[in-house]
């Protein structure tokens, strides 16, 4: 299952979910019914499953267009139970986390939800999800463990009802851990070629699918004792080459990374100085005498990936490609 919500991770989800379907995914996931839908209309055929909350006006649409609900509490499968229409529904677990689910813990209360609901709804799958599969510490292994186990219990209790789609598993459960009950594995990160986790090498061949360029708009030169940028956060002790750049935190460039970042121009790493402003930031290119206005700047890419920069700033790769502005045009190559 290609798991495409937030835009397909800032990727483009439409783009992407087309091109998978073109490979043969079948199976989809997103987070909100408007993802669904877009998906749907833009001719994405197999399941879409919506993985967390829709709100009830939105039933008929589910609906409409055959889209799959995740139903993860009483609340939740009331609603739906009460629009009659049969709506395609999955069962979510919670074997841990505390975010959505029935409580897993309680084997037997979710053992008889789940039959009960079997016959209320049109119920064709179970799913859960991992917290911790990315670690390698053995607490977390452990944990990861444990989850699989409530999962596993209550599957096989209600192996009787022959649901077709049971899933526990996201990229680092998919590539660290093994779960025998589960038919579907629900790919996300790693689909885009980024990390679960900065200190983990990820299979042989799996590269960063995007690429974020931008170009020098400028280059200067600036004197000692000169500042550079909002704030004045940045002095030159020396003579130094500087080049500004078009893009700002108004596109996603983190405004985390002044004064931290790195681009490369030319290949060669090149420092964020100053603050990132809206829509500009500037960099020293002291070192790269060769830099001229129109040359090709990397934001991201090979030698300086979503998952570095998210590293140098303190989050995960995966908010770093989500927070890629629309402003900025995808351009899609074979
Ligand atoms: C986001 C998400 C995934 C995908 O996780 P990755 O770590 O990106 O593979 C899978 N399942 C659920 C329920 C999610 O919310």
């Amino acid at each position: 299952m290609a798991v495409v919500k937030a835009d397909a991770y800032g990727h483009g989800d439409i783009e992407i979910a087309l091109a998978l379907q073109n490979i043969g995914a079948y199976h989809f996931a997103v987070s909100n019914v408007e993802e669904a839908i877009g998906l749907r209309k833009a001719g994405v055929k197999g399941m879409i499953l919506i993985l967390g909350y829709t709100p009830s006006t939105c039933f008929e649409e589910l609906y409409k267009f055959d889209i799959t609900q995740a139903v993860y509490s009483e609340e939740c499968a009331q609603l739906i139970i009460d629009f009659k229409k049969p709506i395609k529904v999955q069962i979510v677990l919670d074997t841990g986390m505390r975010r959505i689910g029935f409580d897993a813990n309680n084997t037997n209360y979710c053992i008889d939800l789940i039959k009960k609901y079997s016959k209320l709804m049109n119920l064709n799958g179970i799913f859960s999800h991992l917290c911790v599969a990315d670690s390698t510490d053995e607490t977390c292994r452990q944990f990861t463990r444990k989850q699989l186990d409530r999962f596993n219990k209550i599957v096989k209790s209600v192996s009787d009802l022959n649901l077709e789609y049971i899933h526990c598993l996201n990229s680092a459960g998919g590539m660290w851990h093994n779960d025998n009950s589960s038919n579907l594995v629900r790919l996300g990160i790693v689909l885009y070629g980024l990390k679960a986790d900065y200190n983990r090498k990820l299979p042989d061949k799996i590269t960063p699918a995007l690429t974020w360029k931008s170009v020098v708009s400028l280059v200067k030169f600036i004197e000692p004792e000169e500042f550079v940028g909002y704030g004045l956060t940045f002095k030159a002790t020396k003579k130094m080459k500087i080049a500004t750049i078009p893009t700002g935190y108004g596109d996603g460039y983190n405004r985390m990374l002044s004064n931290k970042g790195k681009v490369l121009v030319n290949n060669k790493p090149a420092r964020i100085i100053g603050r990132v402003c809206m829509d500009q930031f500037m960099i020293d290119v002291t070192d790269i005498p060769e830099v001229k206005f129109g040359d090709e700047v990397i934001l991201i890419g090979d030698g300086y990936t979503a998952d570095d920069m998210a590293n140098d700033i303190g989050t995960i790769g995966y908010e770093v490609v989500c927070g890629i502005t629309k402003r900025v045009p995808r351009i899609y190559k074979d």
